[in-house]
C-alpha cells in the first residue's frame, strides 16, 4: 500500500458517504468509517429490493452524526433523478410535478399540459393535456387521495388533476380576460369537474373554492380568506352534491401529495432554514406512520422531491454538532463566524457598516432566523441538481440510479398493474400467487403511496421545537 492510499480511501469514502473531503487532511475520516461505508457489491442488490427500511443505510452521519434516523425508506445509493424543466435548468414546482405524476416533463409554470404548452397562452393548450398516475389508478379501479400542506390547487397536487397553461389560475379571479374567453378553466375548478370521484382531498386554499368577497367559515373577519370566484359558483357545494356519502370506497389506494412537504419549500424560500428542516421532520413523520399501517409486501412506497434549493451545510462541523449551530471555525478572510447552514441566495444577505454581519451578535438558533446568503433576493431560489427517490415495497428496485424524473409515475404505474403497460400483469403464474392484502380489504395489485418534500436532503430526526409555520408566499414560483 502506497503512501497514498490513506488519501485515496478517505476520498473514495467521502464519495460514497456523501460526506465533504479535505484533500490537506485525508485522515479526518476514522478507517472505521471506510469499512462502514463500503457496500459489498452482493448486498446492493438486496438492499436496492423489496427489503424491510432498516435493510438500506442512510448515507453515514448524514445531518453530522449523533442524530436519530428518520422515518423514510432508506435509499442505498443512486443520486436520484433530473428535475430540469424542459425550458428551465433550475425547475419550478409546475413542471416537475408534471413529470414525476404525468410522466412527460413540461415547461416551468404549467401542470399537467406537455411541452407543447407556453406558459399563460391558453390557446396552446388544447389537446396537449397529459393524465397523471392519479388518474390512471382511478382508471384502474383504485381510490385515490390528494394530501398537501399547501393549498390543493398550489402547483404540486394540482399536477394530479388539473391541465393549465399557468400555475397560478388558482380560481377564475386569478385568470387574465382572455385566457377566460378562451375556454380554460381555473384549477379549483378542474379539482372538481376533472376526476370527480377523488375519494380524499385534504388541504388549504378554500377560498378559490368560494364566490368573491363570501366570507371564510374559519375567518370570517379577515379579508384576505374571502372567496375570489368570479362565477360565484360554491365549489364545495358542488363536489358534497356529487357524492354519496355513504357509499363505500373501492379497495386500493393511491395518495400522493406533500403530506408535511409543501411547507418545506416554502421555509427555504423565506431563509428560514429552521421552518424548512421542521417542515422536514414532520413529513418523516407522516411517513412513518403511513409505513405503519402499511406493509412492504404489498405496497410500494415512493418519497421525493419536486426540486432542491440552494440550501448547503458545511464548515467543517464536529459529531454532535447544533445542526443550527456555528462551525467550529472563523472565516479566515473577514474573522467572523458562520452557521453550519448556508444559502447561496435569499433573505438572509445581511451586511452590517458594510461589512457581513458577525452573527454571534445575533439569535441564529431562532425560528425565524434567516441563514446568510451569499447573494441578497427577497425570496431563496430554488436548486437545480438532482433529488433523491427513497423506494421500498415491490418493484423498488425499478427506481435506482439516475433516471430523468419523468421515470418515477411509470414504474409505480407498472409495480401497480395501472396505465398502459400492463402485459406483464396477467399469466398463470400472476394468476397462481396470492393476492396481496389491500389496505382497505380488498384485493389489489398493489396500493400505492407517494409523499413529496421540496428538499432533496431527507434526513434524521432533527433537535428542534415547534416553530410557527412561514406564511404561505403568494402566488408565482413555489
Ligand atoms: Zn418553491
Amino acid at each position: 500500500m502506497g503512501a497514498r492510499a490513506p488519501f485515496r480511501q478517505a476520498r473514495a469514502a467521502a464519495v460514497l458517504g456523501n460526506r465533504p473531503f479535505c484533500p490537506k487532511r485525508p485522515s479526518f475520516f476514522p478507517k472505521k468509517l471506510l469499512i462502514k461505508t463500503k457496500i459489498p457489491e452482493k448486498e446492493r442488490g438486496a438492499l436496492l429490493g423489496a427489503e424491510p427500511w432498516r435493510a438500506a443505510p442512510l448515507p453515514p452521519a448524514f445531518w453530522g452524526g449523533g442524530h436519530r434516523r428518520g422515518e423514510g425508506p432508506r435509499r442505498p445509493g443512486g443520486p436520484g433523478v433530473r428535475t430540469y424543466n424542459t425550458n428551465a435548468q433550475v425547475p419550478d414546482s409546475a413542471g416537475t410535478a408534471t413529470a414525476y405524476l404525468c410522466g412527460v416533463k413540461a415547461n416551468e409554470g404549467t401542470v399537467g399540459v406537455s411541452a407543447g404548452v407556453t406558459r399563460d397562452q391558453c390557446n396552446t393548450t388544447k389537446g396537449r393535456e397529459v393524465t397523471s398516475i392519479l388518474r390512471w389508478a382511478k382508471d384502474g379501479g383504485k381510490s385515490v387521495g390528494i394530501v398537501t400542506t399547501t393549498r390543493v390547487t398550489h402547483a404540486t397536487p394540482s399536477a394530479a388533476y388539473a391541465h393549465s397553461a399557468n400555475r397560478d389560475w388558482y380560481s377564475d379571479g386569478e385568470m387574465p380576460p382572455d385566457a377566460l374567453e378562451g375556454g380554460c378553466k381555473d384549477i379549483a375548478r378542474q379539482l372538481v369537474e376533472n376526476i370527480p370521484d377523488i375519494e380524499v382531498i385534504l388541504g388549504g386554499g378554500r377560498k378559490y373554492m368560494f364566490p368573491k368577497n363570501a366570507s371564510d367559515v374559519e375567518y370570517p373577519g379577515e379579508e384576505r380568506h374571502r372567496g375570489t370566484r368570479l362565477d360565484r359558483r360554491d365549489l364545495v357545494q358542488a363536489w358534497r352534491d356529487s357524492k354519496d356519502i355513504n357509499g363505500v370506497m373501492p379497495p386500493g389506494v393511491m395518495m400522493m401529495g406533500g403530506l408535511a412537504g409543501g411547507r418545506i419549500d416554502h421555509g427555504h424560500h423565506e431563509g428560514k432554514a429552521k421552518q424548512a428542516l421542521h417542515e422536514a421532520v414532520e413529513l418523516d413523520r407522516a411517513v412513518g406512520l403511513a409505513a405503519r399501517l402499511t406493509s412492504p409486501r404489498d405496497t410500494l412506497t415512493v418519497v421525493t422531491a419536486d426540486h432542491s434549493h440552494v440550501f448547503t451545510f458545511g464548515g467543517y462541523t464536529p459529531r454532535g454538532n447544533p445542526i443550527f449551530g456555528l462551525a467550529p471555525m472563523q472565516s479566515d478572510v473577514d474573522r467572523k463566524p458562520f452557521t453550519a447552514i448556508l444559502y447561496g441566495n435569499g433573505p438572509g444577505y445581511k451586511m452590517v457598516a458594510g461589512e457581513r454581519e458577525n452573527v454571534s451578535t445575533v439569535d441564529f438558533a431562532h425560528a425565524n432566523y434567516q441563514a446568510q446568503a451569499a447573494v441578497p433576493l427577497r425570496q431563496e431560489t430554488h436548486g437545480g441538481e438532482d433529488v433523491a427517490v427513497f423506494a421500498k415495497g415491490p418493484m423498488a428496485h425499478l427506481l435506482h440510479g439516475v433516471r430523468e424524473q419523468n421515470y418515477i409515475p411509470h414504474a409505480m404505474a407498472y409495480a401497480a398493474c395501472i396505465g398502459p403497460n400492463r402485459a406483464h400483469c396477467g399469466g398463470a403464474a400472476a394468476a397462481a400467487a396470492p393476492a396481496p392484502r389491500s389496505l382497505l380489504g380488498g384485493d389489489v395489485e398493489h396500493d400505492l403511496l407517494v409523499a413529496e418534500v421540496a428538499v432533496h436532503r431527507l434526513g434524521a430526526r432533527l433537535p428542534v421545537r415547534h416553530v410557527q409555520a412561514a406564511p404561505e408566499p403568494a402566488a408565482g414560483r413555489g
